[in-house]
Formats: structure tokens, sequence, C-alpha cells
């Protein structure tokens, strides 16, 4: 990895794009991930890189919804497990959601490399190289699920998803919880509970809190989640966008 002095004022920003080509030599993330996190930055950088009050009000809800499920189940792709491989498996662990592989350029050795640096990192239960199912509506290759991971599952969190694959899984009658910086994407607009927010900053949040809200009774849990829209959530971030370009104007 490249040494980054850690006063250089876009240390964090940097660190996760080593982390990101560190996954993409070791065979974890795609070439294509690369790009798609370039894009995610771009949103990030407006957003002011950090977790405003609406992403964090949206990842408690979130948590609550996975509290509250019956099957909850994580999504992992390359780019997640490039950045938060270690987050995940804690998420997992704390809320009892198994993981499972799920790749848009999907190839059984990445598959393989991913289920094993999730193992690693302590995840127990890893699904995902052993597909027993078709998601509905989507070209064969991107529509392999496991019954026992995403496809039996109730509530569905996708750290980073594409938006025909979020489209096909709330059309199956889960719940979709979205992390994606981007509050225009498909992904966005069609999830139940999107986090406009870095998945590096989103999942340690996530976990601080699943830690906290886990002994708390359901109809706590439930209260959490009553009155959150998702609409609104995607128009808070646009605002938050627009006040920060704004802001930038008046200073040209
Ligand atoms: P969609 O398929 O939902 O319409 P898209 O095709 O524009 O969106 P994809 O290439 O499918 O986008 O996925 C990349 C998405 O992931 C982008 O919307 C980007 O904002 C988001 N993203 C990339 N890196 C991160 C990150 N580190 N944290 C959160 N979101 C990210
Ligand atoms: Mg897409």
């Amino acid at each position: 990895m490249t040494d980054i002095p850690e006063n250089h004022p876009r240390y964090f920003s940097l660190v996760t794009r080593e982390l990101l080509v560190k996954g993409v030599k070791d065979g974890i993330a795609s070439m294509q991930g690369l790009i798609a996190q370039g894009r995610g930055e771009a949103f990030d950088y407006l957003l002011g890189e950090r977790t405003t009050a609406s992403a964090m009000q949206a990842e408690r809800v979130a948590v609550a919804l996975m509290l509250l499920a019956e099957r909850p189940v994580i999504s992992v792709n390359g780019n997640a497990a490039a950045l938060a491989a270690e987050k995940v498996c804690e998420l997992s662990h704390v809320l009892n959601a198994p993981v499972e592989v799920n790749l848009f350029h999907r190839t059984e050795e990445r598959v393989a490399r991913i289920a094993a640096l999730l193992k690693s990192k302590g995840c127990r239960v890893v699904y995902g190289d052993r597909p027993d199912r078709l998601i509905p509506g989507l070209s064969h290759e991107r529509a392999k699920a496991t019954s026992m991971g995403i496809y039996g599952a109730d509530v569905v969190l996708v750290p980073l998803e594409d938006g025909d694959r979020c489209e096909a899984l709330v059309k199956m009658g889960k719940k979709v919880i979205a992390i994606d910086l981007n509050p225009l994407s498909r992904t966005a607009r069609a999830a139940t509970v999107t986090i406009v927010d870095n998945v590096v900053r989103a999942m340690p949040n996530m976990v601080a809190m699943a830690k906290e809200m886990k002994g708390m009774p359901a109809r706590e849990l439930s209260a959490a989640v009553e009155g959150f829209s998702n609409d609104r959530a995607l128009a808070q971030a646009l605002e938050e966008m627009m006040e920060n370009v704004m802001k930038a104007r008046r200073n040209v």
C-alpha cells in the first residue's frame, strides 16, 4: 500500500482508495468496483464526507428493522468486502444475521475468495458459493441466490447494490436496506430504507447501534421504525448536498 501521511487533508478518502486497490489486487473487488467507488466519492464530496443527521436516522431505522426481522441477511459484494469485511462480520454476529456473497460480476473464484476473507474476519455463516435459487426477473448469473440466505430473507441489508437487483428483491416482498451515496440512483429510490452514507462510516455506526439496541423490546424497535419515509430521507440528502454546493458558490 502507498504510505499516506496522516496529516494529509484527504487522508481518509485516500486510505479508502488504497483498500479498494488492494481488494482488486487480492481478487476480492472487481475493476468495475473501482469506478463504482469513484461515483460514490463524488457524491460523498458533495455530502461533506460525513454522516448527516438524516443518514444517522436511517441507520437507526435499518438496525431496528434488522432486529425485528425473522430472517435478516447481509448481502456482500466485492467493494463491501474490501472496505468493511470486519464490520460486516461484527454486524452479522450482533444481529445474528448470516452473510451471503452476491456479485454483479460473478466468478466462482471471487465468490470463494470473499467467503474466505469473511470467514477469516469471524463471519460464522457465509452463503453464496452454492446458490440453489434464482431471483425472478434477473438474468441467470445475476439472479443466483441461496434459499437459506438472501432468497429466504425477509430483510436484506445491501451495502452497495445494483438498481435492478434492488428492485427485484423489493418485488419479492422483501424489505431492502441499501447503503448508497447517490440519492438519485435506482437502488436509492427502490429500497425500503436508503442510507445515504459511505459504507466505511455507515457500517461502524450500525455495529454500535446494534449493540445498543439489541436489548430493546420489540415495541420500542417498532417505534423507531414508525414514521420513517425513504422519500423524505432522500430529499434531505439532496438538500444537504445542494446547501453545500450553494455555500461553496457563495465563497467563489
Ligand atoms: P443503480 O444501479 O442503483 O441505478 P448505478 O448503476 O448508478 O446505480 P452502480 O454502478 O450500480 O450505480 O453502483 C455504484 C453505486 O454505489 C453508486 O450509486 C455509488 O454512489 C455507490 N457507492 C460506491 N461506493 C460507495 C461507498 N463507499 N459507500 C456508499 N455508496 C457507494
Ligand atoms: Mg447499476
